[in-house]
């Protein structure tokens, strides 16, 4: 179909003529239709700038310095004639420039995966049904249901619209919300503030509901106009790297002129002791190749990005690739109750109506069950106050039950569902309420106020308010109460018996809430607020409700106090329904405490930080409270997780180090807000997310020890020959074969090495540790000591008892056996090999055993032999260079063996850190 003209002015058009305009009706497109409008009009992004470019991306690898000296050194030695030399380095170059470019690519494309799968989604009007789809499948004539935590997916002119307010700020820099009617303008020329019957691609929906055609898509949206002006998307920027990533590359910068100098240096002293100037030129060319740790940047990303897909698939989808290393320092995780930690189906198990408790039997949302009193069923004037109570339930409430293959499921809140089951059971019918007493306006649940109301046309011309939220709250509002003998002011005595039956079903952990109602006399929706509406209402009853815990939480709280993590529950709930629950999982223990809404409003700042510690639970808060607990925690250095599902969470989760949205419950606003998704809205998945984000930490920490040391190695064998005047221990060939082959190859499979189930039973990095601590620095050199003083040994006895040659070979063979050993050995700082196991990492075990092959056979063949310019050696020799090979290893192993029995005799265990108390 042709996009209209961008002058069409849909706003100054009625409703009708827009959709009869774009060919389309108020039930939307058939998928046909919109198949060809999809093709012909693109999806519905705006234009990146940032797609994989696989010419880039493979000249990338020949952005470093080192690659050119090496290409330069290649060439130098052809044009002398050193063929070998030249053809070496040249395919080593090539070599290593595939293999980098292929890694990338995966990498790329892990994240491009990742991108889609977070990418915001739109529920629009498709063949008479309401689909939630992919955003970029929304095309002009597309009819959009749009609700409170919405991003609108595309421009879009109002059909209907209720209590509709949107925050335009990304468009139009306003930041309070701006109210949105169905009215037609009369001026086509209006400024986009002022569009007040249109809702705006990239915009958030504030609060109400509406159904709007879609007029524009894409680039041709107001957001992609100025998207298009300003030369790319400005939505979310692309984000180019993670904070480790940088701090590496400078840290890499570091090492290239620590190690241009050395090498600089050596070059010098070998000048000055009479060597052959070319020789030394590719032997520096070569030690330097060797000693920069150019691989690096490549690693960390292949490492993120694997990890990233590895959480994808516990279903954690991470947003943003530094919350990765973030999260492996998570030390509090702040919790939602409903459906994080419980599992969010509701069961109606108690009612109090005019002074009597009443049980409720029957499980789920079905309507099979029956209300009793004291194991009978009640009598008649029992039964007339409990009729009450269930028009309220069911007169106030949004859902709907539908039975799916024999089992009972709400459409819309869980809460609500579990009051209309219940509503059913006390005699109250959903069907004959919404025939005989019209809709006739609403005031929708927020987490804020605590309540819902919905008002209806009664038979008898009156509007009567029904009522249902939290009832300490509800309480509040309450003039009258419906007694065992009809309506009558409420007394003192009447709000002490309610509490103190609110308090008994909370106790057992039940989400108790009540029910209320008013009349009132005929008035037109709009000046029905919830200030005009709720007040003066006549309390009628409580329902305690339950909602069981998720059956895996409990493990994952105490593997949380195991990994020094702090858990805090947050939760809309009453604080005895909170605690309860908060005990049965191990969140809170004996000294542990339960701060309301009410009382956080009366702390300071100061005071709230120096209490949050002992805090287990906070109960009846509101989203803005989340703000300040944040900050309490960070206050306290604390690296903060924090999980929220409502618009009004939005702040929280930004301002949290790391921010969790719901996949499942969570709205649009939070989830583009956050860090990562969860997409089982489960607490487990956080803690399965902060595992991985520890091992990933780790697997980057080991391949960079590995790669480090190593090189230290070869630098250090080589200065310690240069300086006392012997020949070069390592020819060119075989610093570069040990940098690709020796150290490359394994150093991949470090950076996928499978999480160790130890990870989860150490404290948490503090915020600011660098990788490249003092005792990994330490560990690097003394590790690179051990490996060049077994090799330079080797190279010593050797040119004392056989020729240059076979020296050299031994050196070399040497040093390679050594590396790879230690391959296994860095894998774990505390375990050692035998604990780790040889075959957890499969893919290591490979490289190794092909490398050790490659090398044995090298040594037997003349022609390898000679390509590595060595001698040929026998097995007797191979063997005894091997155990030699082993010292490092052994050594380094040792010393875990004796460190890991000291710190466990000072340290404890993590759980008795300050953090966890
Ligand atoms: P949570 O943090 O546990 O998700 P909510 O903010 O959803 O808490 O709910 C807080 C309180 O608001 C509940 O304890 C209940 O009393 C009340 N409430 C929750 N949902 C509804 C609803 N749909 N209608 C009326 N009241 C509700
Ligand atoms: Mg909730």
């Amino acid at each position: 179909m042709n996009t209209p003209p961008p002058s069409v002015a849909w706003h100054a058009q009625s409703p009708e003529s827009v959709l009869e305009y774009l060919k389309t009706s108020i039930k939307g497109l058939s998928a046909s239709e919109v198949a060809q409008r999809l093709a012909a009009d693109g999806p519905n992004e705006l234009k990146e700038t940032k797609v994989i470019n696989l010419w880039r991306l493979f000249l990338g690898q020949f952005s470093s310095l080192i690659v050119w000296i090496l290409i330069v050194a290649g060439f130098i030695a052809g044009l002398l004639g050193e063929w070998v030399d030249s053809i070496a380095i040249l395919a080593i170059v090539v070599l290593n420039s595939v293999i980098g470019f292929y890694q990338e690519f995966n990498a790329e494309k892990a994240i491009a995966a990742l991108k889609k799968m977070t990418a915001p989604s739109a529920k629009v009007w498709r063949d008479g049904h309401v689909v939630a789809i992919p955003a970029a499948e929304v095309v002009t004539g597309d009819v959009l249901e749009i609700e409170d935590g919405d991003l609108a997916a595309a421009d879009a002119r109002l059909l209907e619209a209720s209590s509709l307010r949107c925050i335009e700020s990304s468009l139009t820099g306003e930041s309070e919300a701006v109210e949105k009617k169905v009215v037609t303008l009369d001026k086509a020329d209006v400024p986009l503030g002022d569009r007040e019957n249109m809702v705006f691609a990239g915009t958030s929906v504030a609060s109400g509901t509406a159904k709007a055609v879609v007029v524009a898509t894409g680039m041709q949206t107001e957001m992609g106009r100025i998207a298009g002006l300003l030369g790319e998307a400005t939505l979310e920027e692309a984000g180019e790297g993670t904070p480790l990533q940088h701090k590496l590359a400078a840290f890499g910068r570091l090492l290239v002129w620590i190690s241009l100098g050395i090498v600089g240096l050596l070059f010098v002293l070998g000048l000055l002791r009479g060597m052959k100037f070319f020789e030394l030129f590719l032997t520096s060319v070569s030690l330097a190749v060797a000693a920069v740790p150019e691989g690096l940047p490549a690693i960390v990303t292949i490492s993120l990005a694997l990890g990233v897909r590895r959480m994808s698939h516990r279903r954690a989808l991470v947003r943003k690739l530094p919350a990765v290393e973030t999260l492996g320092s998570t030390s509090v995780i702040c919790t939602d109750k409903t459906g994080t930690l419980t599992v969010g189906e509701m069961t109606a198990r108690a009612f109090y109506v005019a002074g009597q408790s009443f049980e409720i039997t029957g499980e789920g949302y079905g309507p099979d069950g029956k209300v009793l009193m004291d194991g009978k069923a009640p009598e008649a004037a029992h039964a007339a106050s409990l009729l009450e109570l269930g028009n309220v339930l069911v007169g106030g409430n949004n859902s709907h039950l539908q039975q799916v293959a024999g089992q009972w499921k709400v459409i819309g809140d869980p809460t609500e569902g579990a009051l209309l089951s219940a509503g059913g059971k006390a005699g109250g019918d959903k069907e004959r309420a919404d025939k005989e007493q019209p809709r006739h306006h609403e005031i929708p649940f927020d987490s804020d106020r605590k309540r819902h109301t919905v008002v209806r046309l009664m038979p008898d011309k009156l509007l009567r308010a029904f009522v249902n939220g939290a009832p300490d709250k509800l309480l509040a509002l309450c003039t009258h109460v419906l007694g065992s003998d009809g309506v009558r002011p409420i007394t003192d005595a009447d709000r002490n018996a309610i509490s103190a039956e609110n308090s008994t079903l909370a106790g057992k952990a039940m989400r108790v809430l009540g029910a209320a109602y008013r009349d009132l006399e005929p008035t037109p929706p709009e000046s029905l607020t919830a200030d005009q509406v709720e007040r003066e209402l006549v309390f009628v009853g409580l329902t305690g409700l339950v909602d069981p815990p998720r059956p895996e939480v409990k493990d994952a709280v105490s593997r949380c106090l195991a990994a020094g993590i702090r858990v805090v529950m947050i939760t809309g709930d009453h604080p005895q329904t909170a605690m309860a629950i908060a005990h049965e999982l191990g969140i809170a223990t004996g000294d542990n405490l339960a701060v309301s809404g009410i009382e956080l409003e009366k702390m300071s700042d100061d005071e709230l930080k120096q209490r949050a510690p002992q805090i287990a639970v906070y109960a009846r808060v509101t989203a803005a409270h989340k703000l300040r607990i944040i900050r309490a925690w960070k206050a306290n250095d604390a690296v903060v997780a924090m999980t929220g599902d409502g618009v009004n969470d939005a702040p929280a989760i930004k301002g949290a180090d790391i921010g969790i949205a719901m996949g499942r419950g969570g709205t649009e606003v939070t989830k583009q807000a956050s860090d990562m998704i969860i997409t089982d809205d489960n607490f487990a998945t956080i803690v399965a997310a902060v595992e991985e984000g520890r091992g990933i930490y780790d697997n980057i920490r080991k391949t960079l020890q590995y790669l480090l040391a190593g090189n230290t190695g070869e630098l250090l064998l080589m200065m310690a020959c240069i300086l006392s005047g012997l020949p070069m221990p390592l020819l060119p060939i075989h610093l570069l074969w040990i940098n690709l082959v020796t150290d490359g190859l394994p150093a991949l499979c470090l950076a996928v090495d499978p999480i160790d189930a130890d990870v989860m039973t150490r404290a948490p990095r503090p915020r600011n540790e660098r990788i490249t601590s003092g005792s990994f620095l330490g560990m690097m050199f003394f590790t690179g000591v051990l490996t060049a003083g077994v090799s330079f040994a080797v190279f010593l006895y050797g040119l004392r008892t056989e020729t240059v040659e076979l020296a050299r070979t031994h050196a070399f063979a040497t040093l390679v056996f050594a590396e790879l050993f230690r391959s296994f050995g860095v894998r774990s700082e505390t375990k050692t090999v035998w604990q780790m196991g040889f075959v957890t990492n499969i893919r290591l075990l490979l490289v190794v055993a092909v490398s050790f092959i490659i090398q044995i056979t090298s040594h037997h063949s003349r022609f390898i032999a000679d390509l590595f310019r060595g001698a040929t050696m026998d097995l007797s020799d191979c063997i005894m260079l091997t155990a030699v090979a082993a010292i490092p290893l052994v050594l380094l192993e040792i010393i875990k063996v004796f460190r890991s029995a000291a710190s466990s005799r000072t340290r404890g265990s993590p759980s008795s850190s300050p953090c966890t108390t």
